[in-house]
């Protein structure tokens, strides 16, 4: 299913997101998870993209296994940082014939010393949604970024390339991860008076491991709360303490979103399973009266 009818037909949208393995060998438990995943009854699983390109072929496959197995509607980003116009213009006829419907297009982050764009590649995901949309039938998503996204120093201008990506032809955005709802509410303000109203799927990771956390955050430009900090601080070397609490916090994180009118909740499950399921097992009647 189009994942833009979703948000004409459900009151609250619900993902979840794997990433593909990098070698072959790790392929089946990638499948295991997607298969535990299912019984969070997601309206649809995304699967990322490797950065490098290289594991390509595993997205497809991937999100093809939830598409076509577990009949559960799947979601393939696709990058161009690393992948030609030509390679790229080969993956998307891969999911058309694959049945995938749903597209996240994304640039990419540049790999350190990547003389960026090669000759014949895309330079910005909005040239990568023109390029999908050019070929019909696609449900195209975009990422967007309630703190602005880290390579841009002025904010104003990271909005006005989201609505020109959003008006290149986007259905829907997917956000990145952030920690207080209050950046959130802020950004959506913001988007909603330049004129971004598509559909916006708000992007919760459940912390559960500190040194990752602190990594991540730099990488993409997310600020840590107080709150956050705190818990990180004391529960940072118990592994099981810090998962009960970042599970707790995405929990708590999710019910004000709800609450405050949120039409999508992406979660970023990592190929956790029993973490998702624990958070949708915390949100049963939450959902129950929301969907
Ligand atoms: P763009 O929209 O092209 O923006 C990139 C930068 O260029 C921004 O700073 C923007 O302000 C600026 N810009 C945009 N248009 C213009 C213009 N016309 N002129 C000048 N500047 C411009 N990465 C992966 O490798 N694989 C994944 O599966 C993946 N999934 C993601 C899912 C989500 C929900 C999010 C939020 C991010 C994901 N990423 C993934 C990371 C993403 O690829 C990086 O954040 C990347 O650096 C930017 O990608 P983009 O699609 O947002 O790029």
């Amino acid at each position: 299913m189009r994942i833009d009818k979703m948000f004409q037909n459900n009151d609250i949208t619900v993902s979840l997101e794997v990433f593909p393995p990098k070698v072959d060998s790790s392929y089946q438990p990638v499948i295991d998870a997607v298969e535990k995943l299912s019984a969070c009854n997601p309206d649809y699983i995304s699967v990322t993209y490797g950065a490098g390109g290289g594991t390509s072929k595993n997205t497809l496959g991937i999100a093809s296994y939830i598409q076509n197995k577990l009949n559960i509607t799947s979601l393939a980003h696709l990058s161009c940082v690393s992948s030609s116009r030509d390679e790229i213009s080969e993956l998307i006829e891969k999911l058309r014939s694959a049945g995938i419907e749903n597209i996240l297009a994304l640039r990419g982050d540049i790999p350190d010393g990547m003389v960026f764009p090669e000759a014949g590649f895309y330079k910005y995901a909005y040239q990568l949604v023109e390029e999908i949309k050019s070929r019909g039938n696609f449900c195209i998503g975009a990422a967007c970024y309630p703190e602005g996204h880290i390579e841009c120093v002025n904010k104003a201008d990271d909005l006005d390339y989201l609505k020109a990506k959003v008006d290149s032809g986007c259905d829907f955005l997917v956000t990145q991860m952030f920690f207080d709802n209050n950046v959130l509410y802020s950004f959506l303000y913001n988007a909603l008076r330049k004129g971004i109203d598509i559909p916006v799927t708000v992007g919760v990771m459940p912390v559960i491991n500190s040194r990752q956390i602190v990594r991540i955050c730099q990488m993409a430009g997310t600020s840590l709360t107080p709150k956050f900090k705190t818990i990180v601080d004391k529960f940072g070397n118990s592994p099981e303490a810090l998962k009960q609490a970042g599970i707790a916090y995405a929990t708590d994180q999710i019910i004000d979103l709800v609450a405050n009118g949120v039409k999508g909740v992406h979660i970023y499950t990592m190929n956790k399973p029993d973490v998702a399921l624990k958070i949708i097992s915390n949100l049963s009647d939450i959902l129950k009266v929301s969907r």
